[in-house]
């Protein structure tokens, strides 16, 4: 069994983003909101609330949000948060 030293566990320890301790919805709660103004959101025909129960971010495999969450990320669009009820051009069905 390797050893480690007690400098490269504490070295190894710090390089660990803290974010990559937080739950998913953590993350999300700190990303600011896409707007609808958003280039990419506007070639994909983004809009922030649907009426289309059967297509929305919260049951589309691209969102990172966890379920109840009133928004999550979306691997669409890096660095934003969607609304749960929010769709996009790019919907896909959720596995599962
Ligand atoms: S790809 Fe579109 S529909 Fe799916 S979560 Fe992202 S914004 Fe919502």
């Amino acid at each position: 069994m390797n050893k480690i030293s007690r400098r490269t566990f504490v070295a190894t320890s710090l390089a660990v983003p803290f974010s990559a301790l937080l739950p998913g919805s953590a993350i999300a709660g700190d990303m600011p909101m896409l707007e609808i103004t958003d280039p990419t959101a506007v070639a994909l025909g983004y809009i922030a609330e649907t009426e289309n129960e059967a297509q929305r971010c919260d049951n589309c495999q691209l969102y990172q949000g966890a379920e109840g969450d009133e928004s999550g990320g979306c691997a669409i669009f890096p660095g934003k948060a969607v609304g749960a009820n929010a769709w996009c051009k790019s919907w896909v069905v959720k596995a599962g």
